[in-house]
């Protein structure tokens, strides 16, 4: 017995040893794929972000020389996102983290904080973008709760800021990569100045009396700002439950009153109250404009943050009766040339 007991334990003994070293292997293959060394002798910086959009200007500007996740799914409520436990890793082993800030993600803000690595540097785009001065309350955002409206990218010009942002970050965390950074921002900026100008010539297109929105969810208040349209109304209340009967009655009245041809639901909330309301005053519900959820599917060349901006105004600028055949024109195909490192959730 006691001679089987010791058998056992040599056998767990030699598990262990060769568990160990497979381990240990397996931790320096970990480590070796994730510091990718760069053929100047730098090392990729790793990159974390939260929210596509955000995701996609930083592939554009870090391109071949980062390696990049998201951590965000697509087609998730950003706003109440909560991090899986196993993304901490993510946050310890990055040596950059990119959020937008302004409370859309504070689980993962938090997170991030807790497991960072003290060198590695948080960088809230939207903080750093806009002047607290400057910050949109409105209906979904109300200015009582605190929480201003985070969708700055939705006006390209500020998610142009956010470009530059990155650009300048990624250059102080790799110096020789400063002139390829900039480069490609530079292309970026060379086609969001082009999708800027178009945009503002399909909007121009939509008769004055329809330049309006009223959007489910709240995400296009700095667009709006940015082309001349005025967001009348948005239906989803702040905590992102449903509006009572009564806020729907009011908007049924709201929209009877200023004449929209159409009202835009949001692909992430579907919601039946946009159906009633449209069926109601008899006018066209266009369901699917994004905030976050870039179209197609990650490979795809409209699946970045040019595509999912040329999308949206398409659909908004056709629904309000105007013509958004110009945006066709916008190059939404990638800024840099070779294999982008991004990973989308
Ligand atoms: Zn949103």
């Amino acid at each position: 017995m006691l001679k089987t007991i010791f058998k056992y334990d040599h056998n767990i003994g030699l598990f262990l040893v060769i568990s160990l070293v497979a381990l240990f292997a397996g931790c320096q293959t970990e480590d070796a794929k994730d510091q990718l060394l760069l053929e100047d002798g730098s090392i990729k910086p790793r990159v974390i972000t939260t929210v596509s959009p955000i995701t996609s200007i930083v592939d554009a500007i870090g391109g071949e020389r980062i390696t990049l996740k998201g951590i965000v799914p697509e087609g998730v409520n950003s706003h109440t996102f909560d991090p899986a436990p196993s993304t901490a890793i993510a946050f310890s082993n990055a040596d950059i983290i990119f959020l937008n800030g302004l409370y859309l993600e504070e689980p993962a803000l938090d997170m991030a904080l807790k497991n960072k690595r003290e060198e590695s540097k948080i960088v809230l785009l939207g903080n750093r973008t806009l002047d607290k001065s400057k910050w949109v309350y409105d209906f979904s955002f109300p200015e009582e709760q605190g929480v201003p409206n985070p969708h700055l990218w939705t006006d390209p010009m500020l998610a142009l800021e956010y470009a530059l942002i990155v650009s300048a970050e990624l250059s102080a965390l790799d110096p020789l990569g400063e002139t390829y950074y900039q480069s490609n921002y530079k292309t970026f900026e060379a086609r969001i100045l082009n999708l800027d100008s178009e945009i503002k010539i399909a909007v121009l297109s939509i008769p004055t009396s329809n330049r309006k929105l009223l959007t489910y969810h709240d995400s296009f208040p700095y667009f709006a700002k940015r082309y001349g349209l005025t967001v009348i109304a948005a239906v989803q209340p702040s905590d992102f439950t449903e509006p009572s009967a009564r806020e729907v009655a009011q908007l049924i009245d709201q929209v009877r009153l200023e004449k929209v041809p159409a009202i835009f639901g949001s692909n992430v909330f579907p919601s039946p109250v946009m159906s009633q309301i449209a069926h109601e005053t008899q006018i066209s519900f266009i369901d699917n404009l994004r905030d976050d959820d870039l179209p197609g599917s990650h490979g795809d060349i409209g699946h970045s943050y040019l595509g999912l901006m040329v999308e949206n105004v398409r659909t908004i600028v056709v629904a309000l009766g105007g013509d958004a055949e110009g945006l066709q024109y916008v190059d939404t195909s990638p800024i840099f040339q070779g294999e982008s490192q991004v990973i989308y959730p």
